[in-house]
């Protein structure tokens, strides 16, 4: 399989048509520090959003994503179809409104995503980093809050919930401050999340502590669509 090629890392694949494909699926590769980039395309993002936001037309709002979405790179699909090679990771919220690749304005094979309600570092998101990291050397994991987040609100009240849900939510009831407020408590909750990674994957946390790795939390306003690590 293509994945098991990239398992070996870039160094060790022999075959001139594995440094070919490489080359093809790293083609939309920012260039330099892969937060730096995510944050950039995000602020183009965050002025598309803010102009859709002011127009009443759907017609023309969709104009303007067009233009903006469409402006930017994308991954040969036949590259695709042999293997992917992403360049950053995200662990971030189920909610409709916060897919990554339009929030960081990214194609099919650029962002290696795990989603669940609240973004929390449950079993499978910590192994599928391990995964990101390991195999398809992933450089960057960053952890999605957004604002209004209906798990935090769910995790912040007392409303009864099914036991599916309130296992989903415990780990955010433990980042959870006395007296925060919602965002507050959304933030906190990605920097627990983010912190939970490495000490619950030796993976992880030896990769970070080699430089291969770095792993942020971040926050997503609905209102203005831009992204703050924090
Ligand atoms: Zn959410």
């Amino acid at each position: 399989m293509a994945l098991s090629r990239f398992a070996q890392g870039p160094a060790t694949a022999a075959q001139p048509e594995s440094q070919a494909l490489l080359g093809e699926l790293q083609v939309c590769d920012p260039p330099g520090d892969p937060l730096e980039a995510l944050l950039e395309r995000n602020r183009g993002f965050s002025r598309a959003w803010q102009a859709m936001s002011r127009e009443s037309d759907p017609v023309k709002r969709l104009k303007l994503k067009t233009e903006f979405f469409y402006g930017g790179c994308q991954i040969n699909p036949q590259a695709l179809n042999e293997g992917q090679r992403p360049w950053a990771a995200l662990l971030s919220c189920a909610d409709a409104r916060v897919a990554p690749e339009f929030v960081f304005a990214s194609g099919s094979g650029e962002l290696f995503q795990v989603r669940c309600a609240g973004n929390t570092a449950f079993d499978d998101a910590v192994a599928s980093m391990e995964y990101a990291v390991s195999v398809l050397k992933v450089p960057l994991i960053v952890v999605l809050g957004h604002s209004n987040c209906g798990a935090v609100k769910a995790a912040m009240g007392s409303d009864p919930l099914t036991p599916l849900l309130e296992g989903l939510v415990k780990p955010i009831r433990a980042s959870l401050v006395s007296g925060d407020s919602l965002s507050q408590a959304v933030q906190g909750n990605a920097r627990y999340a983010a912190g939970l990674l490495p000490a619950r994957s030796a993976v992880l946390k030896q990769a970070q502590a080699s430089g291969a790795l770095t792993i942020r939390s971040a926050y997503f306003d609905l209102a203005t669509g831009l992204v703050t690590v924090n």
